[in-house]
């Protein structure tokens, strides 16, 4: 008995770093070029053309990501969270633009194992769309216009007119004299595909202003 654990013991070892020393030697996409052409060479040799073989596999055309950039990431969609791989051209170089090209699930993501529903899968025309909007727009008192604005000048007006309305209706006790800490009166709406520490984050500040109204948008 003691010899049949220690054999299985060696055989789980081995195959553990096995799959360690091709994870590290082989990425998933050198492998499925790898294999692909290798499966071609193979048939053609058992069937006599070998040197046809070795030509078939130059020229392979190079598998069409390989000269992009892969970003891991999260779908902005909803509360699932999915795991994505963003595939981009560019060589990063500062004076250059990146363009996302391909959205894929990500097989590795422990949420979803490389599945996407069909609003994740469509991601790619979301980043797209002449639609979609890129910077804050602020509609000024008495104006019927929306107008792009920075970061800067939306975040400091956010700031100031949520302490003006914090200010003005704080409730610390209510009727009955106990301490309630409440702010009623301006909400909170988080983004739910945040991971978990920046949700963390998020509910702290939101309950130490005394925030009370607190949601997503994968509930609206
Ligand atoms: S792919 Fe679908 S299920 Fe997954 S996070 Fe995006 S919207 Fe949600």
């Amino acid at each position: 008995m003691p010899l049949v654990r220690a054999l299985a013991a060696w055989h789980a070892r081995s195959a553990s770093d096995t799959r360690g020393r091709l994870a590290v030697e082989l990425s998933r996409r050198g492998f499925i070029k790898l294999s692909g052409a290798g499966l071609a060479v193979s048939s053609l040799s058992a069937l006599g053309f070998g040197f046809a073989g070795a030509a078939l596999a130059a020229s392979v055309r190079s598998f069409k990501l390989e000269a992009t950039t892969e970003t891991r990431n999260t779908c902005t969609y909803c509360s699932v969270a999915c795991g994505i791989l963003i595939y981009s051209i560019g060589d990063r170089a500062k004076n250059a633009r990146s363009n996302i090209i391909h959205i894929e699930g990500d097989p590795d993501h422990p949420v979803n194992r490389g599945t996407l529903c069909p609003k994740g899968a469509a991601l790619l025309d979301i980043v797209h769309a002449p639609t979609r909007l890129q910077m804050p727009k602020y509609r000024a008192p008495g104006s019927n216009e929306l107008k792009p604005v920075s970061w800067d000048f939306a975040l400091g007006r956010i700031a100031a007119l949520m302490k003006q309305d914090r200010d003005a209706n704080f409730v610390a006790r209510n009727a009955a004299g106990t301490r309630v800490n409440r702010w009623t009166s301006t909400g909170m709406l988080a983004a739910s595909a945040s991971s978990s520490e920046t949700a963390y984050v998020t509910w702290k500040i939101a309950r130490a202003f005394g925030m009370l109204v607190f949601d997503n948008q994968a509930r609206v």
